[in-house]
C-alpha cells in the first residue's frame, strides 16, 4: 500500500493497545521487565492528560531549554541549490540539540512517578550528556552506561557527565559498543525499579518508548508547522527532511506534518541503512527493521557520525516506510562532509555530522527539489564534531578510519 501525501489524515497516530504501528513497535522483553513497562505507560498516559504536567514541561522547554527555536531562512544556500531552504533550528536549544526536550520531559515524568534515579545507554556520549543535565537539574542521581570501546573514543564526553554529577559506568559484554550498553541499562533498570526510571534515548524500545519519545519531541514539528505557515503564507513545506539515528528527531519534526501534503524523507548513513535494508526483526524490545546478516544476527553500523551508528531504527519509522507515508534514503560519509563544509561557509552554520546527512541528501537530490521548498531539521550544532572533521581533513589515518565509502 503507499498513501499519497495529499490525503490529510494523520499517518502519525498513537499506537494501538499493544504498542504497536502497523505491524512494528510492541513489547518484546522479558517477564521481569513488563511491569516496569506498563507501571511506565500508565504513568506517560496519565501526566500527558495532564494540563499541569504539560505546562510544567513546556514552561522547562521555554525556561530552560531556550524554546522555541527559530526557522531560519537560506537566502545563499537557496540561491546555490535551486530550491528554498529551510531550517528548524534545534542546534540552538541548551546542550546543543534536540536531544533535551526528551530527557526533560522523561526526567520530569520519573520525578512525577516518585523515582530518585536515571539510568541511560549512551554511545557516542550525547544522550548521556543531556541525561545527565536533565538529573542534575531536578536532583536526582545518574548513571550511564557506556560501552567499554565508546569510554575511550569519547573521553571529553565521559568527563563532562562527570562534571554534571553522572556515574559512567562501563559496558564489558559483547562488542563493548552501544547495543550492549542498552542491555546493562536495562538490567538495572530491572533490578532496581522502585527507585529508578530508564531514560533511553530515542525513539526505539519497549512499548512505551517508541510512543513517548516521539511525544516529548512533537513540540518541534508543533513549532515547525507554525513557524512555516507564517513564512509561507499559510502553506506547509513541500518537503521536510531529517536524519534518521533511533529515529527521534525525524518523528518529532514529521509528527507536525504527517497530516499535510509535505512529502517526509529520513536520511541514514549508508553504512547503517537499517530502513534501505528493510529486514524486519526484534531488537531491544520492540519490532522493526534492523541491519543483519544472512544469519539473522545483528550488525554494527558503521558512520562517520557516532549519533547516527546504530544498527536499528524506531518501529514507527518502520511503519511510515511500510506504507510509504516517508521514505528514507541514504547518504555516504564523503557527500556529507561536503554538506558539512557547505552548510558553514554558505550560511555560517556548522552543523553536527547528523543533520549533514539531511542536507547531503537534498544536495544529491537537487534536481527533483529543483523551485520547491524543503525544510530540514537542523538536530544539532556542529561544535562536537569539528575536531574529527579536521583530522579526516588533515588525512589522520585514525580519523580517516572513522569513514566509510
Ligand atoms: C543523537 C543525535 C541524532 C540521532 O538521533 P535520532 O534519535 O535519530 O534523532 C541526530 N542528530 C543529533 C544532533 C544527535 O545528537
Amino acid at each position: 500500500m503507499t498513501v499519497t501525501p495529499t490525503d490529510t489524515t494523520s499517518f502519525m497516530p498513537d499506537p494501538d493497545e499493544r504498542g504497536r504501528f502497523g505491524e512494528f513497535g510492541g513489547r518484546f522483553v522479558p517477564e521481569t521487565l513488563v511491569p516496569a513497562c506498563a507501571e511506565l505507560e500508565a504513568a506517560f498516559v496519565e501526566a500527558w492528560a495532564d494540563a499541569a504536567f504539560t505546562q510544567e514541561f513546556h514552561e522547562l522547554l521555554r525556561t530552560y531549554a531556550g524554546r522555541p527555536c527559530p526557522v531560519t531562512v537560506c537566502s545563499r544556500l537557496s540561491s546555490q541549490l535551486g530550491f528554498r531552504v529551510l531550517l528548524k533550528r534545534e542546534d540552538l536549544n541548551h546542550t546543543g540539540s534536540h536531544k533535551i526536550n526528551n530527557v526533560l520531559g522523561q526526567a520530569l515524568l520519573a520525578k512525577r512517578m516518585g523515582k530518585k534515579r536515571l539510568v541511560a545507554e549512551t554511545g557516542a556520549g550525547q544522550h548521556g550528556v543531556a541525561s545527565a543535565t536533565a538529573a542534575a537539574l531536578m536532583g536526582m542521581d545518574c548513571v550511564v552506561y557506556m560501552g567499554e570501546v565508546d569510554i575511550k573514543r569519547q573521553a571529553l564526553n565521559v568527563f563532562r557527565m562527570r562534571l554534571l554529577g553522572a556515574e559512567v559506568r562501563s559496558a564489558m559484554s559483547g562488542s563493548r559498543t552501544l547495543k550492549d550498553a542498552v542491555n546493562e541499562a536495562m538490567r538495572d533498570w530491572v533490578a532496581t525499579v522502585a527507585t529508578t526510571h530508564y531514560c533511553l534515548g530515542s525513539v526505539m524500545g519497549p512499548h512505551p518508548y517508541p510512543w513517548m519519545v516521539r511525544e516529548f519531541h512533537r513540540v518541534i514539528g508543533d513549532e515547525a508547522r507554525a513557524q512555516c505557515a507564517e513564512l509561507l503564507d499559510g502553506e506547509v513545506p513541500d518537503y521536510v527532511v531529517a536524519c534518521v539515528g533511533g529515529g527521534s528527531n525525524a518523528a518529532g519534526i514529521f509528527s507536525g506534518f504527517a497530516d499535510t501534503r509535505a512529502r517526509l524523507v529520513g536520511v541514514e548513513p549508508a553504512g547503517g541503512a537499517a530502513i534501505g535494508r528493510a529486514v524486519p526483526g526484534v531488537v531491544h524490545g520492540s519490532k522493526s527493521y534492523l541491519m543483519q546478516d544472512e544469519f539473522g544476527q545483528v550488525q554494527e553500523a558503521h558512520s562517520v557520525s557516532a549519533g547516527l551508528d546504530y544498527p536499528g531504527v524506531g518501529p514507527e519509522h518502520a511503519h511510515l516506510a511500510q506504507i510509504g507515508r516517508a521514505r528514507y534514503e541514504s547518504v555516504t560519509d564523503a557527500e556529507v562532509l561536503d554538506a558539512f563544509e557547505l552548510l558553514s561557509h554558505t550560511e555560517g552554520i556548522i552543523p553536527a555530522l547528523e543533520p549533514a546527512h539531511g542536507l547531503a541528501w537534498m544536495v544529491k537530490a537537487k534536481d527533483e527539489l529543483a523551485g520547491s521548498t524543503v525544510l530540514l531539521n537542523m538536530s544539532g550544532r556542529g561544535d562536537k564534531d569539528v575536531a574529527q572533521v579536521q583530522a579526516i581533513l588533515d588525512g589522520d589515518p585514525e580519523a580517516l578510519s572513522t569513514m566509510r565509502p
